[in-house]
């Protein structure tokens, strides 16, 4: 019996000489219903997918017929005329978009597929979808118009309060344009807290050349699609962000500013800065290439202004082709004299108000900017001035006649409780609390640098969302204070039975880099000689473990910051001395400055005592247990 059924089903070859190898019955009946078991499961399944597909066949037929039906339908009823007139549309829209020969043949193609095809293909939604884009794309030059400089730094100083330096390097910029006729060269990067004019700037130099502004967001951007376009291909797909701009602006010119692009990422997904790179770089820009237009886009007349809020976060691809100019941060007088001669104003007008019904007193503008603001820019400071206007409107609006003179009880009354109080007012000299000095997203910041001591095993615990950067600075400046001992006045194991806990406060904020080394030791030393520290005093500078004081980065944002606090004497690096000239006059009267090369000069200034030797003679050095 085994055999005449392995013989009649239609088994592998192989499956068959196996069994009839086979000596022992049971083993044979065994291997057969095994095989018999596989085979009938074979048979359930390819019935299943028959199955399936039948259904789904049976359903496409069913929809392809209605819509043949349908079409009937609408022919009867004259609707087919509107496939024909869309055709015509788009062909008036291809003739008049100016485009270049081998766009105009792209679109003929495209258009000529569309009128071919059933308008109830689910492809001729695509082709639409396409042709409309390009169809809406501006492809004409503007003319060129000329720059006209004198204009131009007119329309900057009429738009802008102080930022000097930024104007001056963007009419040098102009310049070079007005001459070599083209954008030429790095591309511009604003960098600056927020609040600090980057936009307005770009609107002010759109409205200088004649030309459309356009702001676009990179923030969060990790895909090269976003900035190239996903291929039609895909579901849903569209050109990239480049291409979606020049669109809104409607003109081949645009000024367009790429904003944060020092927050793209990169992934699996490609990476966005190389694409973004192509579409800045004046060399390559003429023929950009989009995924989803497939024609090339010339880009080399648009001005590109990028702008971010830190430099480091930038990709260095990308970073090597830009041209920095910094927007540092206001003082609170600049900040005073923008609210004054320019935020009042439109914020004013925006409300609906009159110069003759309202007056702001000076001393209440600087109320709001001291008691209702912390910022390096004037967001906030617009922000808050906007509410009392809209206080104002109120009134205004309920009957209320008279002229308002503002003081500074009414702005008490408008915006509340005073939101921050001068930092150090409450401060005292501290054993192992300094005052640090950073540069952060939203521009110069002090930070305060607390040092405790426990007892323990020698232990260096760093807090406070520090960065690597920080966390290393912590641990130099642990090894400094332990090779300088005899010279701080410490016990040799000073350290052995004490654990020390660095914590930089504001946790949520993550901090990083080597500029609070000279802030982290004399925190240190402080703590383990009982020694306090100077409250009015501000400090930046990364150290050697040496003990050298080396120059750190964005000394202007962090004066600011000083200057903010109400810090009187600032310790930074003797290398730095070179740019003080960015720092304005008052504010360097304001301030003593300490230029120091070594960080015994810094404990000198900081600590309310300088350290003392332990003793007067020089300590000998054991030589290494090795040598013993
Ligand atoms: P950013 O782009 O740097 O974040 P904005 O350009 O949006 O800042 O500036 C915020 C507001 O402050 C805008 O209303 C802007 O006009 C105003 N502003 C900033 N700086 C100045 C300045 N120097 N003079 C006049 N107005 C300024």
């Amino acid at each position: 019996m085994v055999n005449s059924v392995t013989q009649a089903i239609d088994f592998k070859t192989i499956d068959k000489q196996q069994i009839l190898e086979m000596v022992s019955a049971a083993d044979r009946l065994q291997r057969l219903s095994e095989l018999l078991a596989k085979e009938i499961r074979i048979l359930e399944i390819s019935q299943k997918i028959s199955s399936q597909t039948q259904e789904r066949v049976s359903k496409m037929t069913k929809e392809a017929i209605l819509r043949e039906q349908m079409k009937s339908i609408e022919e009867e009823l004259g609707g087919a005329d509107t496939e024909h007139q869309e055709i015509r549309e788009f062909e008036l829209k291809i003739k008049k978009a100016g485009m270049s020969k081998e766009v105009l043949e792209r679109a003929r193609k495209e258009l000529a597929r569309l009128a071919k095809m059933s308008s109830y293909n689910p492809e001729a939604g695509y082709i639409r979808n396409y042709l409309e884009w390009l169809t809406d794309l501006p492809w004409r030059n503007e003319k060129k118009s000329s720059v006209d400089l004198k204009k131009a730094e007119g329309i900057l100083e009429e738009d802008h309060y102080g930022l000097k330096k930024v104007k001056e390097r963007i009419l040098e910029y102009l310049a070079v344009y007005k001459l070599a006729g083209k954008m030429r060269g790095p591309i511009l990067c604003f960098v600056g807290p927020p609040g600090t004019g980057k936009t307005s700037i770009g609107k002010s130099i759109a409205r200088a050349l004649g030309r459309k502004f356009i702001k676009v967001s990179l923030g969060g951007i990790r895909d090269e699609a976003e900035i190239r376009g996903h291929r039609r291909t895909y579901v849903g797909s569209m050109p990239g962000r480049v291409v979606q701009g020049i669109k809104q602006a409607g003109a081949t010119n645009p000024v367009f500013m790429l904003d944060e692009i020092d927050k793209i990422g990169a992934d699996y997904r490609g990476d966005p800065s190389a694409a973004l790179l192509e579409a800045l770089d004046p060399e390559q820009n003429e023929g950009f290439s989009d995924h989803y237009l497939e024609v090339p886009y010339d880009l080399s007349n648009v001005m590109f202004i990028t702008t971010a809020n830190i430099l480091d976060t930038i990709p260095p691809a990308l970073r090597d082709r830009l041209e920095v100019i910094r927007y540092p941060g206001y003082t609170e007088d600049e900040k005073f004299h923008i609210a004054k001669k320019f935020l009042i104003p439109k914020q004013m007008e925006n409300h609906g108000l009159k110069g003759d019904k309202i007056e702001f007193e000076d001393e209440s503008i600087r109320a709001i900017i001291r008691g209702y603001t912390r910022e390096a820019g004037v967001r906030n400071l617009e922000r808050e001035v906007s509410a009392v206007f809209r206080k104002v409107a109120r009134k205004i609006a309920e009957g209320e006649t008279k002229k308002f003179t503002i003081t500074v009880k009414d702005i008490h009354g408008f915006l509340g409780p005073i939101k921050f109080l001068p930092i150090l007012a409450e401060k005292e000299d501290e054993i192992g609390m300094v005052t640090g000095l950073s540069v952060t997203e939203a521009g110069g910041e002090v930070l305060f640098i607390e040092v405790t001591l426990m007892p323990g095993k020698g232990n260096l615990i760093l807090t406070g969302q520090l960065g690597d950067v920080m966390k290393e600075s912590g641990q130099a400046a642990m090894s400094y204070v332990r090779s300088r001992w005899a010279s701080l006045g410490l016990k040799e194991n000073f350290f052995q039975k004490v654990d020390v806990h660095v914590h930089v406060p504001e946790g949520a904020i993550p901090k990083d880099g080597p500029s609070a080394g000279i802030a982290l030791t004399t925190a240190i030393v402080s703590a383990f000689t009982k020694v306090s520290v100077h409250k009015e005093v501000a400090m930046t500078g990364e150290v050697t473990l040496r003990g050298r004081v080396l120059e750190i980065g964005g000394l202007k944002e962090k004066v600011l910051a000083a200057h903010r606090a109400g810090v009187k004497i600032v310790i930074c690096p003797a290398d730095n001395e070179k740019d003080m000239e960015d720092i304005p006059d008052y504010v360097q009267k304001d301030l003593k400055f300490f230029f120091v090369k070594h960080m015994d000069e810094v404990l000198k200034v900081a600590l309310i005592r300088p350290p003392q030797p332990a003793s007067r003679k020089s300590v000998p050095i054991p030589p290494p247990a090795y040598m013993a």
